[in-house]
């Protein structure tokens, strides 16, 4: 029996980690994840196509307009959309999808899916927040404040999540072990088993 896909909205402050868990969770158990469109600059390292689809704002204006994003959002000076096509072909495919966005993203998920399953990464506390923002090094002073100020204003929706999940310093291990396990006891939950509970109810009948 083909299963439906699930999406999966991995959402956490600005040095949460939350990146690192994606990345993780996709390489170690296969889930689909979603690139995102950005018009911010590609920070050091970062690959066009790979980390985020880098566009110019007029070109990102324009997908807008072309209903190309199940969701988008601006944050912190920039647009940030969740490309429509990828997700819809992957949840076809009966394929789980994780989408790394933002609160306002997430909110935007949650009224067209249902079903979404929304998990909040967070780091113990602000101290070890701002420590791992400014360790980064890729961004100014200016920008760190202003990611905390975001933080701050996030902390106002966590309860919107469903699930809350805390990267301890030294201890990912943990922490993507327990995202996995959120979505592998969601997809047993009655609501999402009801073919498989009319297969049974009917087979059963039929064997009776
Ligand atoms: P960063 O600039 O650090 O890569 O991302 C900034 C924030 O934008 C992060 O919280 C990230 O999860 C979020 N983000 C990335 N892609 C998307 C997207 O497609 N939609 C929304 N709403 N947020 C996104």
């Amino acid at each position: 029996m083909k299963s439906s896909g699930r999406l999966v909205v991995i959402s956490g402050f600005s040095g949460a980690g939350k990146g690192t868990v994606s990345k993780t969770l996709v390489k170690r158990y296969g889930y689909s994840l979603s690139v995102s469109m950005t018009t911010r600059k590609p920070r050091e390292g970062e690959v066009d196509g790979k980390d985020y689809f880098f566009k110019q704002k007029e070109d990102f204006l324009r997908l807008i307009d072309y209903n190309g994003f199940i969701e988008y959002a601006r944050y912190v000076d920039h647009f940030y959309g969740t490309p429509r096509k990828y997700v819809e072909d992957q949840l076809e495919a009966g394929r789980t999808v994780i989408l790394e966005i933002e609160v306002q993203g997430a909110i935007k998920i949650k009224k067209q899916y249902p079903d979404a399953i929304l998990i909040f990464i967070t780091a113990p506390s602000a101290e070890v927040l701002k420590k791992r923002l400014t360790g980064r090094g890729t961004e100014s002073k200016e920008l760190v404040e202003k990611r905390m100020r975001r933080a701050a204003e996030e902390a106002e929706t966590i309860s919107t999540y469903e699930y809350l999940v805390c990267n301890e310093e030294g201890r990912l291990e943990e922490c993507v072990e327990q995202v996995h396990c959120i979505i592998e006891a969601e997809s047993c939950r009655m609501t999402c088993r009801q073919d498989l509970v009319k297969e049974l109810k009917n087979s059963l009948k039929a064997s009776e």
